[in-house]
């Protein structure tokens, strides 16, 4: 494959892929016979782009979803979507879903219509096998007929089935994400390959699954999809205890936390497979933990494969600094949540965390490796998107959120450009001997930083080979 004029950090070049890796970078490189050639025009040719915290069969189940915390019709003011805010809104937008079998909610809040359970959830939807996700993640309802279909009753000793005083599923399942998707997994397929090309339009190259259940057949399945063409990109897996490789995921949350000595045993154990461990934290008490139990079990090989990751790191007050940039840590961060989230967060946290929410740019200033994310289904899945989140730090109101934290477009860019093993690590460049993984934008760098929300991807490569190609009018609108 030959690339013809394309701007490499403000110089315009030829550049030849060859065995998967670039192998020739040239101001004028002659075609050869039977090339595949692409015509850049101009475009910025950069190294693709890597979302190093995503939830890829999540994010693909969503994209068939419906979203409890909207309604997908447009508002009286010309939105596209409306917050849902009350228990009629809710009904409508589950009843107006068309299809059959099974119907997926996400994104449920109990300010909507309060705690639900099967038989509210009956109320609004009874002709057909529902389950509702809660925002938080950790819980799902299901209606009478997704009981049935289930078998619940059968199931109902499993820790984390609720039951009524009578022994009764009342229908919610927590922390159960595992167990729902082995028994709805024949009933309910998920195509993956719609969101895959969304990806590659979005030059994305590779992604981290940070799922902690991840285990060793969701490993296979992706190394199979990825061999029948339905996952184009490469992806990086992490999960729970039981696989030899890809970090530990461990899930720590403050109002259950685990006993400090059975979290350190996981650890010592991730450490004698040689995997890296990431700490799902969110608040200060989660991440003060994770650095306890890290600071007991001290990395102590010098040739550890992966250093241990922060995930989110929503709240990083300026004490605990210094401890993540003496464990070598990665924050994962989102920024992405911002617009969306901000008037919630404005409405629910003090001015001081406000201050201390999703930082990006102190982190770098104190020495410590930051990586970029999307967390999708969770945030927007669309990196420019996100990276205009870390430049702007608006929310949707319009107001700044922690200004000190903003980022420049390219410190934004880098976020998404360091190594699936190394986030916020060294950045992937293009030059002859690199990996052929790359996106070519329709514009020049320097035209397009100053609104990365209008960035157009125009083809994406990976391993030498093309994955996307924009076409005017179908791939030309931006969602
Ligand atoms: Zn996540």
């Amino acid at each position: 494959m030959l690339i013809k004029n394309a701007v490499i950090e403000g110089s315009q070049k030829d550049i030849r892929c060859g065995g998967g890796f670039i192998s020739e970078i040239a101001d004028l490189l002659e075609v050869r016979s039977g090339e595949c050639v692409i015509e850049a025009s101009g475009g910025e040719l950069l190294p693709g782009l890597h979302d190093h915290h995503m939830h890829f069969f999540a994010t693909a189940a969503l994209q068939r979803s419906v979203d409890c915390g909207r309604s997908n019709a447009p508002s009286e003011t010309g939105e596209q979507t409306a917050f849902v805010h009350d228990a009629e809104s809710l009904g409508q937008t589950l009843a107006n879903y068309s299809g059959e079998g099974w119907l997926r909610g996400v994104n449920y809040h109990e300010s909507i219509a309060g705690d639900l359970d099967r038989l509210q959830l009956d109320v609004f939807v009874s002709d057909r096998p529902a389950r509702v996700q809660h925002r938080s993640g950790k819980l799902w309802i299901l209606n009478s007929l997704a009981v049935e279909k289930l078998d619940l009753a059968a199931h109902k000793n499993l820790p984390g089935v609720e039951v009524d005083k009578n022994g009764m599923p009342t229908g919610r399942l927590f922390r159960l994400d595992a167990w729902l998707g082995q028994q709805l997994g024949r009933q309910d397929p998920i195509d993956v390959s719609v969101l895959s090309h969304q990806l590659a339009s979005f030059g994305v190259t590779g992604f981290t699954d940070t799922s902690a259940t991840n285990e060793a057949t969701t490993v296979k399945q992706f190394q199979e999809m990825h061999e029948r063409g339905g996952i184009l990109q490469k992806a990086y897996l992490m999960g729970d205890d039981s696989l030899d490789s890809g970090h530990l995921k461990i899930l720590l949350d403050e109002d259950n936390l685990p006993h400090l000595n059975e979290l350190e045993a996981r650890i010592l154990c991730a450490r004698e497979k040689k995997r890296g461990v990431a700490f799902h934290c969110v608040s200060h008490i989660e991440l003060l933990f994770a650095i306890a139990a890290l600071n007991s079990c001290a990395n102590l090989d010098p040739h550890a494969q992966f250093a241990d990751r922060i995930e989110h790191g929503a709240m990083i007050f300026d004490d605990v600094l210094p401890m993540l940039q003496a464990l070598n840590l990665s924050v994962i961060t989102q920024p992405g949540f911002l617009y969306e989230r901000g008037p919630q967060y404005q409405k629910n946290l003090t001015e001081y965390e406000l201050a201390h929410l999703y930082r990006y740019q102190r982190l770098l200033d104190a020495g410590i490796m930051v990586g970029l994310s999307s967390d999708a289904p969770y945030g927007p899945l669309n990196p420019w998107q996100v990276m205009k989140g870390a430049v702007e730090r608006k929310t949707s109101a319009g107001d700044v959120i922690g200004p000190q934290e903003r980022v420049t477009p390219e410190q934004a860019l880098i976020g998404y450009l360091s190594d699936a093993k190394a986030p916020g690590g060294a950045v992937r460049r293009i030059a002859v001997g690199e990996q052929a993984d790359m996106c070519l934008l329709t514009r020049a760098w320097s035209g397009v930083k100053a609104d990365l929300s209008q960035v157009l991807v125009a083809h994406t490569v990976v391993s030498g080979e093309l994955i996307y190609s924009r076409t005017e009018g179908v791939d030309g609108q931006r969602d």
